[in-house]
């Protein structure tokens, strides 16, 4: 079956979704697929208290609802289901959805998002699950711990910014480096060497989170020389071992840099190197991957796509 629209969303998270809100009111019909993961990152993050609007915070799989009956509200089609293929090379896009449906999109918003690496311990995502105290992201969870202890694992660019942003709130902050050195830039690693109230343990592997069931309340770790075991109390476990952007489909006809994000061919638009293909959030994003900065690109995305199909008539 093949299925013509105007404008095809892949993505469901805040990009996508207020990509669909822009696109349906300014009625474009937007058709949504909703990828593997439907709402988003922010699915797996309990409280939302920095997205402007919600005085009193509201919990991520509650706001992505709000977003999702909001598109529905301006005529957005949105699909379970994912999109397995795309073919950029002709003036019409062609997708093919999981469900076996051909698409031809006059233009595609790319809003596939990334999704965060995690260690893969069974206790790490049973915690993540639980909401007890396991997260990838310091900037939406660090408040939840003001005045605790909290353990990060990583030695990037993320992890210092991320271990630097939790010493400002944490009483102390545990920086778990598996190798005897860090992989961030010589700035960012001294910055974290240099606070205080934040210990790195260099040649330290995460064993085990540790809790009673529902929270964290430590990890074991391991040092990689010796192999001596040793338990670290914290109430919050954060992950910051890098990204992955969900951008593999499009390999072949979008440009992406070497870690695989997608490179805007013309910076302060969302236009990609395909004339009428746009991308929004963190699929094009590493450094701020923020709801209100994927929600922003969302916009730009939409409205690039209008003016785009309105230069074609
Ligand atoms: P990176 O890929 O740069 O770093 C990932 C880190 O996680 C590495 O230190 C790696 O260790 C560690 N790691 C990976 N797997 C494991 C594991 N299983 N156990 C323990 N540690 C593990 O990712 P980032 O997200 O930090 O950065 C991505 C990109 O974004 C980089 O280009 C970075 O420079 C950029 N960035 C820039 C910022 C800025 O300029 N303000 C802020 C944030 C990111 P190892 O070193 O041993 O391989």
């Amino acid at each position: 079956m093949i299925q013509e629209t105007q404008c095809l969303i892949i993505g469901s998270g805040p990009a996508g979704y207020t990509a669909a809100i822009y696109a349906a009111r300014a009625d474009m019909k937007p058709l949504m697929y909703e990828g593997l993961q439907p709402g988003g990152q922010l699915t797996t993050t309990n409280e939302v208290e920095n997205f402007p609007g919600y005085p009193q915070g509201i919990s991520g799989p509650e706001m992505m609802v709000q977003l999702r009956d909001q598109a529905l509200r301006f005529e957005t089609e949105v699909r379970s289901g994912f999109i397995t293929k795309v073919d950029f090379s002709g003036g019409i896009h062609k997708c093919w959805a999981d469900d076996g449906t051909e698409i031809h999109a006059k233009t595609v918003i790319i809003a596939t998002g990334a999704s965060a690496k995690y260690l893969g311990l069974e206790s790490e995502q049973k915690y993540l699950q639980t909401g007890g105290g396991v997260s990838a992201c310091a900037v939406c969870d660090g408040f939840f711990y003001r005045g605790q202890e909290t353990v990060i694992v990583g030695a990037g660019d993320s992890a210092c910014e991320e271990a630097h942003y939790l010493s400002k709130l944490c009483t102390k902050v545990t920086m778990l480096v598996r190798k005897d050195e860090f992989r961030a830039s010589k700035i960012m690693a001294e910055r974290v060497k240099n606070t205080p109230n934040i210990e790195i343990l260099f040649n330290t592997e995460t064993d085990e989170v540790l809790g009673d069931g529902q929270l964290v309340t430590g990890v074991r770790v391991k040092n990689a020389l010796t192999g001596e075991l040793k338990e670290i109390p914290c109430t919050g476990f954060f992950v910051a071992i890098g990204h992955k952007p969900n951008t593999d489909i499009f390999k072949d006809f979008i440009h992406l840099d070497e870690t695989g994000y997608i490179k805007y061919e013309q910076l302060g638009t969302s236009k990609t190197n395909v004339s009428g293909v746009f991308v929004a959030g963190d699929a094009a994003d590493k450094t701020y991957r923020q709801a209100i900065t994927a929600a922003g690109t969302g916009c730009m995305a939409a409205l690039d796509a209008e003016r785009y199909l309105a230069s074609q008539h």
